[in-house]
């Protein structure tokens, strides 16, 4: 396997690759969750054999543990903790994973979990 950087031609289609990807399982959700969950563990793959970072977006819209995609309110709950220091508590509805979103290092939560739930009434 080589080492060597890849062409750009080739990031731009992993990068094109993992966003279908994302987009697929979101789709795939409600009727195949186990699908949903395949197609974030291939876009995962893809993102590290390429070297193509998920966006931020990207990596909180997903669980790490079982690779469900989260979507707030549908499969997972999300609160907000203010002590000691603000935080999002994000539990995945599938396996029960608890993940914190420290709020000072997320520029706007608030947004992101809005853009989500409108992508999904669509
Ligand atoms: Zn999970």
């Amino acid at each position: 396997m080589e080492r060597r950087a890849k062409p750009k031609v080739v990031q731009d289609i992993a990068r094109q690759r993992i966003e279908i990807l994302f987009d697929l399982s979101k789709q795939e959700l409600e009727a195949h969750p186990k699908r949903a969950a395949r197609y974030i563990e291939i876009a995962r793959k893809i993102s590290s054999k390429y070297n193509e970072r998920l966006t931020k977006k990207q990596k909180q819209s997903f669980c790490k543990k079982c690779n469900t995609p989260i979507i707030p309110g549908k499969n997972a709950t999300v609160r907000i903790v203010s002590k000691p220091k603000k935080h999002l508590l994000i539990t995945c509805g599938s396996c029960g994973a608890v993940k914190k979103h420290f709020l000072d290092k997320i520029e706007k939560p608030s947004k992101t979990i809005r853009e989500k739930s409108r992508n999904e009434g669509a």
